[in-house]
C-alpha cells in the first residue's frame, strides 16, 4: 500500500520526523500515528515542511492510499472464511 500525504503527494521516507506532544520523536507510519513513548493515538498526521512536505494536517487514514480497498478485501476474506 503506497503512503503519501492527501493533499500534496509528499511521500514519507521512513524518517522520524513527527513529535507528539510528549517530546517523543518517531516515524509516524511505524506505529498507524500512536506514539511509542506514550502511546497516545494521533487522529491527525501533519505533512512535514522540511522535509519536503506542505506543512498541511489530514486525517492519518487518508494517508494511505488505497485503503478503502483493502479493508473492502479483507472484509471479503473474512466473509469466505466464515462459509
Ligand atoms: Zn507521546
Ligand atoms: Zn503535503
Amino acid at each position: 500500500m503506497r503512503i503519501r500525504c492527501p493533499k500534496c503527494d509528499w511521500e514519507p521516507d521512513g524518517g522520524a520526523y513527527w513529535q507528539c506532544h510528549c517530546g517523543h520523536m518517531w516515524n509516524t507510519f511505524d506505529t498507524a500515528a500512536r506514539c511509542p513513548s506514550c502511546g497516545f493515538q494521533h487522529e491527525t498526521t501533519q505533512c512535514p515542511p522540511h522535509v519536503g512536505g506542505c506543512e498541511k494536517f489530514s486525517p492519518h487514514l487518508d494517508w494511505y492510499e488505497g485503503l478503502d480497498e483493502a479493508v473492502e478485501s479483507i472484509n471479503k476474506e473474512v466473509v469466505s472464511v466464515k462459509k
